[in-house]
């Protein structure tokens, strides 16, 4: 049998900020590697360095020192229109903060990255996605008229619809109380499970984190702890 090599490398990852006159180490020699189709939560305090990492796996900043591959493709030899192509081709992205076009109806929110890529079957495709995400009837509606669940959910659809292999999810239940946070977790799962993607998802909420396969503690910008997570269903955990 052949193993197939992980689909994300990250070596001896280490980010240093600049911050006023002195620096902080945000990363710390963190190695990783997650495999095609695994689902891996990222917990730890606030300021442990979650939001970088994810940040540099999405290529949206460049490490300080270390490496990262991709399907085999070194991040540090693409300049920025590679990347965005990358993102625009394999990656989806799940802010805390929905970070939806306000100006822009949920249906063109969706839209957006399929026209921006040159799409053909934009709209029918972003109409599908809200219909999947549970917001069939709602396209025509602006992100102001939609409540925070229902928000992360376009943004939740806006990140999935050009099917990316990869999604990145940041706290996308952080801003959500109990109850929406576990619904819209669960369509956020309900389709990493339906696409077969591979998910990296940072996370406060434990019972979230542990129904990936994989929980990595993040201290300090270090990698503190591995665990297994349940690896089941998001469905099963959140009835
Ligand atoms: P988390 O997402 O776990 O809360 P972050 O990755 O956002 O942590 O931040 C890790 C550390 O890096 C924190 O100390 C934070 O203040 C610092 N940091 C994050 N972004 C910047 C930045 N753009 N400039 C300076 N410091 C930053
Ligand atoms: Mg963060």
């Amino acid at each position: 049998m052949i193993e197939s090599s992980p689909l994300i490398i990250a070596s001896r990852l280490h980010m240093q900020y600049a911050a006023g006159t002195s620096c902080v180490d945000a990363l710390k020699d963190v190695d990783l590697e997650i495999a095609s189709g695994e689902r891996v939560a990222v917990t730890g305090p606030s300021g442990c360095g979650k939001s970088t990492l994810l940040l540099l796996l999405a290529g949206l900043e460049r490490p300080t020192s270390g490496s990262i591959h991709i399907d085999g493709m070194a991040l540090s030899e693409m300049d920025s229109n590679a990347l965005a192509d990358l993102r625009s081709e394999r990656v989806g992205i799940v802010f805390q903060s929905f970070h939806l076009v306000s100006s822009l109806t949920a249906l063109d929110n969706v839209a957006l990255p399929l026209e921006i890529a040159g799409t053909r079957s934009a709209k029918s495709r972003a109409e599908e996605m809200l219909e999947i995400v549970g917001l069939g009837t709602r396209g025509w509606h602006y992100p102001s008229q939609l409540s925070g669940g229902e928000q992360q959910r376009v943004a939740i659809a806006r990140a999935l619809v050009h099917r990316p292999a990869i999604i990145l999810a940041d706290e996308p239940t952080g801003n959500l109380d109990d109850k929406t946070g576990a619904s819209v977790g669960k369509v956020l799962f309900d389709l990493v499970a339906d696409t077969g993607a591979t998910l990296v998802l940072v996370t406060h909420d434990l019972e979230f984190a542990g129904s990936c396969d994989r929980v990595l503690r993040l201290h300090d910008g270090a990698l503190a702890e591995q665990t297994r997570g349940s690896g089941k269903s998001h469905a099963a955990v959140y009835r």
